[in-house]
């Protein structure tokens, strides 16, 4: 039997389910994510599309186009960041999960630090830069 991720916001109105673990978990430092999530790195995890389950609320869910091909989803009632996926091109029928959502424990096999170069100066720790290059 599959395993099953459950993931849900922080006001609990938008749940869902993921069929496969995440793959290609990466810590995001773009200024764009760190704007999206008000943090100093976004952590995401991508699934194929059909995978995604929303269980609840998908009314609640708001879509925002931050580029012309990049939408990112969040909780309308609690602003809680969801979701983050390519419109077009060759990833567009993956998904990427924010995993701060995640209710299921979850240990990645690997993982890694992306756009460090943009990191905020105010994230003083520095050993994610030494200990991925
Ligand atoms: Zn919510
Ligand atoms: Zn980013």
């Amino acid at each position: 039997m599959t395993k099953t991720y459950r993931g849900s916001c922080l006001c609990s109105a938008v749940s869902f389910e993921l069929g496969t673990p995440p793959k290609a978990v990466s810590h995001c430092h773009c200024s764009q994510c760190r704007k999206g999530h008000g943090a100093a790195f976004a952590s995401y995890g991508s699934v194929p599309r059909s995978k995604l389950r929303v269980l609840r609320g998908a009314d609640s869910i708001k879509i925002y186009a931050s580029s012309p091909t990049v939408l990112r989803e969040f909780c309308m009632e609690c602003g809680s960041t969801l979701f983050w996926s390519r419109s077009e091109g060759e990833y567009a029928d993956w998904i990427s999960i924010a995993l701060g959502t995640l209710d299921t424990p979850f240990v990645p096999r690997q993982q890694r630090h992306v756009h460090v170069d943009s990191a905020a100066p105010w994230h003083m720790s520095s050993s994610f830069r030494t200990r991925i290059g």
